[in-house]
């Protein structure tokens, strides 16, 4: 395949130990390259053999993410979109599972021609291919790679060994490395020690890679010295040392790599001329709003069963902390284990003592189903602002089907195959649905909402996508029913099958919605329903007891405008 010769590319590896913020490092670069007018994609490339993580447990991989054409992908997928403000899609996540996949269907097609089928050739071929099609499909000026896992696995060597091919084909100012290390502060030497990143640049030297550019991660900042030292041993100037001290948030990373020029070194590397200079006003603007807010502070407990885990919970969380800088305050996250709950002497007045909005997360099969319903309702009867994510609006469902329409055996069928009340069960294309990976609802559809509903309030649309991963859905059987108890349907698919937003007319938010809405936050386009659940949360702590439904929308995000998709 022919390699579009003006896309740039750069390959983020990571060395020393993982979580030193691969994802971030990819996300805030492309952030500054694309600020400064560039075009600019990220993609993920996973070493392990699953296909994609979609069947993998939220304990092994944390959240799946989605995108809007319907890829179960890696969870630097969301950073990418809340950074970058752009759709990942499909080809963002490549894992190793993938392209194995694709070179035996090759094999077992006849297109190798009686070759002995081999990683050399065959295997990094085949990821390279896939790279230019990215590069080209893309109109792009650069593509961003990140490298999942940590240089010395053997799993990632495919990767690599493709990344130094093409190095090598295009030549240096065409496609950079830059290796992402960890500098430990040593407390009882009250120094920090650069040897871990000397061993880390060695190991990939012996698969023939120089890095470009290190950035290094510390607790503490990077003297000259210590920049120097490491520039020394690992055959670097200086100035393509980065530092990268922690900080308060992950929005800030942007703006300390800005100052220590990260974005001009890859600019000059890669011999491309002097672009704009990125104003980050905005962003800024964001962070010091996300670091000092005005209005004070509001706690949400999010209700799941991977609470000891909140990688889980990873774009919900990041969705928080949006609407609590739209909203001007700050987000406490509690993270409320579900089975809990379930308990007979649990105190629930006393686990939610300080928490003014309970959220009940997204999930699958029947662990911890019994104490999500408790807590929804206690928010119904307490009258605290709630809101559902997919499985969290079927438990909803369910706990009103059960408390207010009198249906005591009320449940899913995913977990009661034989219940009398089957208010959540399968859709009616899942039913001969055998294989689990890619099978299920996947991707953006739209939805309908209805004038005068909370959803309404927050959107100031009738007509929005939003990503959906499920199997099953509300019962149509049971909408006549619900809605003369007083649940209100308020947003539907265009032929107004398949609910998507419930609600309850006699509460001050109570929000359920089929769909992720935490997919579609950004840092520029915080997710109106997240703003307005902060909102109303913000409300009720302050005791006001009869919310007006107009939510104010924040001075900055006038209208929202849906990200592209
Ligand atoms: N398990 C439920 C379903 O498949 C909900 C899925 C989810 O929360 N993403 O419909």
């Amino acid at each position: 395949m022919a390699r579009p010769k003006n896309v740039k590319y750069i390959f983020v590896t990571g060395g020393v130990i993982s979580s030193l913020g691969k994802g971030i490092l990819s996300a805030s670069l492309g952030m500054l390259l694309k600020a400064r007018g560039l075009r600019v994609a990220i993609q993920k490339y996973d070493p392990y053999i699953n296909v994609d993580p979609g069947t993998m447990s939220p304990y092994q991989h944390g959240e799946v993410y989605v995108t809007d054409d319907g890829a179960e992908a890696d969870l630097d997928l969301g950073h990418y979109e809340r950074f970058l403000d752009e759709a990942t899609s499909q080809t963002s996540n490549l894992t190793m599972g993938r392209v194995y996949k694709s070179v035996i269907d090759k094999e077992r097609s006849g297109d190798y021609l009686g070759a002995t089928v081999q990683v050399v050739p065959h295997v990094i071929d085949e990821i390279k291919d896939r790279m230019a099609e990215q590069a080209k499909n893309g109109n792009l000026d650069v593509l961003i790679t990140e490298i999942g896992g940590t240089i010395g696995d053997i799993e990632s060597l495919p990767f690599l060994e493709a990344m130094r091919q093409m190095k090598l084909e295009m030549g240096d100012s065409n496609l950079l490395n830059i290796h992402l290390t960890f500098v430990p502060f040593i407390k009882a030497a009250s120094e920090l020690k650069t040897k871990p990143t000397q061993h880390s640049v060695k190991m990939l030297l012996g698969v023939g890679i120089q890095p470009d550019i290190l950035v290094c991660r510390s607790e503490k900042q990077l003297s000259r010295d210590i920049k120097n030292k490491v520039g020394h041993f690992c055959n670097l100037n200086e100035f393509d040392v980065i530092g990268l001290s922690d900080c308060d948030t992950i929005y800030e990373v942007p703006l300390m790599l800005l100052q220590e020029k990260l974005d001009q070194r890859v600019l000059k590397k890669l011999g491309m001329k002097k672009f704009k200079e990125p104003v980050l006003n905005y962003w800024r603007d964001f962070c010091n709003k996300v670091k000092f807010p005005q209005d004070g502070e509001v706690t949400i407990g999010i209700c799941g069963k991977y609470t000891e885990y909140p990688d889980a919970y990873k774009s919900i969380i990041e969705s928080f902390i949006h609407a609590g800088a739209s909203n001007n305050v700050k987000v406490n996250v509690k993270l409320l284990r579900a089975e809990d709950a379930e308990l007979t002497a649990f105190d629930f007045a006393k686990e939610l003592e300080n928490v003014n909005g309970i959220l009940v997360a997204p999930g699958f099969g029947d662990r911890g189903i019994e104490g999500k319903i408790k807590y929804i309702q206690y928010a119904r009867e307490q009258n605290i602002p709630f809101l559902g994510i997919c499985l969290g609006m079927q438990c909803a469902s369910i706990e009103f089907a059960r408390n207010v329409c009198g249906m005591q055996e009320a449940n899913s069928t995913e977990f009661n195959k034989r219940t009398r009340f089957p208010v959540i069960d399968l859709m009616e294309h899942q039913k001969k649905v055998k294989e689990k990976g890619g099978t299920m609802r996947l991707g953006s559809y739209p939805c309908i909402i209805t004038e005068g509903s909370k959803a309404h309030t927050a959107y100031q649309k009738f007509l929005v996508n939003e990503r959906h991963r499920h199997r099953y859905e509300f019962n149509n059987t049971y909408r006549q029913n619900f809605e003369e108890s007083g649940m209100t349907f308020s947003g539907t698919s265009p032929n107004g099958e398949l609910v998507e937003i419930i609600e309850l007319k006699d509460h001050r938010w109570f929000v359920g919605v089929q769909f992720h809405p935490e997919l579609k936050s950004r840092v520029q386009k915080v997710h109106p329903l997240f703003h307005s659940f902060v909102a109303a949360t913000k409300e009720y702590k302050r005791g006001v007891h009869q919310m007006e439904l107009a939510v104010d929308m924040p001075s900055f995000v006038p209208v929202y405008n849906e990200p592209a998709q």
